[in-house]
This record gives structure tokens, C-alpha cells and sequence, in this order.
């Protein structure tokens, strides 16, 4: 029944029935809306490992990710297992994120540098130096390695560059990983991070907090902003990483976007809808969600922008512990 006919049939009916079938309606549009919301989350600079060392070689978010059991989709930096001094544990850390049948694989460069003060030729070794070990694990583990994320998600400085990145990422059977919600985690963890290091309980726990709340209201906005641009919920991927405020804190942001009526699906069936394979009308190299790469008219991108949940809190205690 369309929406239209629902408001025809309850206006010709009586009052009691009118009540009474005005609250089925409705909890009907709530349920139907709630029953396609669809998001897989993903996860980048994986695997942590100077976290690791520092935790004294504990799995920490990845033993909180078995318990939970959804898909994940992680994004590899092969250069991180040389940053410590313990690289067969490192090696061995990569191996347990591949072989957990939840994951899906996907390379984020060797460096993790931005992609707009490369050549072609240079952003194909970052590729192929960054699938070294993945290649060969995906192999084993049966897996495909076929997403790889920009770091930064700076997919080059203008469109020529950006036409000419993508055609050798297909080139080298790459796809280009999209997301459409992310909230600074990375930013909230620093705050966390040196809260923790100082043993301040309350603020570490109130950092945690503020970072579950923003990440809801984002997702919120961009519920808004999918229904408003195309008349549905389209299926969100969100962008995290493996770092110490997830470990702490995404499980509760998994169980809260549940309980709003999130499925938790796998990279792939998101990437399946149509929505994914808009043209990117977005130019430079910042690392804009891709609902805003989608706009024809870049200007009404920036109108939305500005209406996105403030970061100003954070972005001040963020800077302040830089200083
Ligand atoms: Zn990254």
C-alpha cells in the first residue's frame, strides 16, 4: 500500500478506527524503515602494532570483534609489522586478523602516505609493496584481496590524477573502497589514548562516551541525508580503526546501532547497491564521506557539510594535548 492510499483510506474511516489503524500504519513505516537499515563496518590500519607491543602482545579489539561475530572488512598497512622490533609477532598479529572467517581483506598501502604527491608509478609500488604478505595469506585463507582504501581516503589532488589512479588500481584488480559514515575516531582516540596514559578514569570514560554520541548522530545525519537525496536508507559503510577507543567503546556502538534496527552486513552486499557506482563529481584530495563525492552540484555538498554534528569540542582537547 503506498503511502498516498494509507492517507485516503484512514481519512475515510471512523474515529476508533481511525486511531487505531493510524498506529498500525505507523508502526508499520517504522518497522519497514527500520528493517532496511544495512551497515558494514570497516576498519583501517590494521594490524596496530606498536598497540600491541604495548599491551604486551594481547589481541585486545580482536578478541572483542570474535565475541561479536559480524563482518569486518580490514585494511592492511604490511609497512606497520616493521615498525616495532617484534615482527614475527607482528606477522603472526596480520595472520589472525586474515584467517578469522569475519574478515574481509583489503590493502591501504605499504606507507600509508597521500596518494596526491604520487606519480602513478609510485602509487603502484605503495600497491603492490602493501599486497606483499596479503596476497599470499588471502591465497592461503582462501580470500579474495581485492579493495584497496587511499590512505586518508585522498584519492588524488584533482580529477586527472584521480582518473588516472583508478584505472591502475583496476588495472592491478583493485577496487577502490568507499565509506559513507565515519566520526574521528582517530581524533576522540589521541584524547583517549593520553586520558589513559594519565590514569584520569572520568575523562578517559567521558571521551568514550562523547565518541559513541557523535558517531550515533552521525549516522543519524546521514540517515537524513540518504533519505533526503534518494528516498531510502541506502546501506552505509562505516570507517574505523584498530586502535584503543574501539576496543573499549565499539562494541557499544555496534549493540546501540542494533538496537535502532541495523543488519550488520559484509563490504560486498553493501557494495551491491546501485548507489555505490554513482559517478564522483568531487575533485580534491580530502577525505570526504561519499555521499558528498555523489553530488553533482559540489555546492549543496558543502551546504551538508556544514550541517554535520560539530567536532569543535574535541578538535579542542585534541589540539590542546598536541601543544
Ligand atoms: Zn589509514
Amino acid at each position: 500500500m503506498s503511502i498516498l492510499s494509507s492517507v485516503f483510506v484512514v481519512h475515510s474511516m471512523s474515529f476508533k478506527w481511525k486511531t487505531s489503524f493510524t498506529f498500525l500504519l505507523c508502526m508499520f513505516l517504522i518497522f519497514s524503515v527500520s528493517a532496511q537499515k544495512k551497515v558494514a563496518i570497516s576498519m583501517d590500519d590494521i594490524p596496530n602494532t606498536k598497540k600491541y607491543e604495548k599491551d604486551d602482545f594481547q589481541l585486545g579489539l580482536l578478541s572483542k570483534l570474535d565475541s561479536i561475530q559480524i563482518p569486518i572488512s580490514i585494511f592492511v598497512i604490511e609497512g606497520l609489522i616493521y615498525k616495532t622490533d617484534s615482527i614475527s609477532k607482528n606477522f603472526s598479529l596480520l595472520m589472525e586478523w586474515t584467517e578469522r572467517p569475519y574478515t574481509t581483506l583489503g590493502n591501504h598501502s605499504f606507507n600509508h602516505n597521500r596518494s596526491s604527491e604520487f606519480t602513478v608509478e609510485q602509487l603502484e609500488q605503495e600497491v603492490l609493496k602493501g599486497e606483499g604478505i596479503s596476497r599470499e595469506l588471502a591465497r592461503y585463507y582462501g580470500k579474495d584481496l581485492k579493495y584497496f582504501r587511499f590512505p586518508f581516503n585522498d584519492l588524488g589532488k584533482d580529477s586527472l590524477q584521480q582518473n588516472a589512479f583508478k584505472a591502475q588500481l583496476k588495472s592491478l584488480g583493485y577496487e577502490i573502497m568507499p565509506f559513507t559514515v565515519e566520526s574521528a575516531d582517530w581524533m576522540y582516540n589521541a584524547v583517549y589514548e593520553h586520558y589513559l596514559e594519565q590514569e584520569d578514569r572520568s575523562r578517559t570514560v567521558a571521551i568514550g562516551e562523547a565518541y559513541v554520541s557523535q558517531t550515533l548522530a552521525l549516522f543519524e545525519f546521514f540517515e537524513a541525508l540518504s533519505l533526503e537525496e534518494y528516498g531510502r536508507l541506502i546501506p552505509q559503510i562505516y570507517l574505523c580503526h584498530d586502535n584503543s577507543i574501539n576496543e573499549a567503546y565499539l562494541p557499544t556502538i555496534i549493540e546501540e546501532l542494533s538496537d535502532r534496527g541495523y543488519e550488520f552486513v559484509g563490504v560486498e552486499e553493501a557494495l551491491a547497491d546501485p548507489i555505490y557506482h554513482q559517478t564522483n563529481y568531487y575533485d580534491k584530495k580530502w577525505g570526504v564521506s561519499w555521499f558528498y563525492r555523489w553530488m553533482e552540484d559540489q555546492d549543496e555538498a558543502m551546504v551538508w557539510m556544514r550541517k554535520e554534528p560539530s567536532l569543535e569540542s574535541i578538535q579542542k582537547q585534541f589540539d590542546a594535548i598536541q601543544n
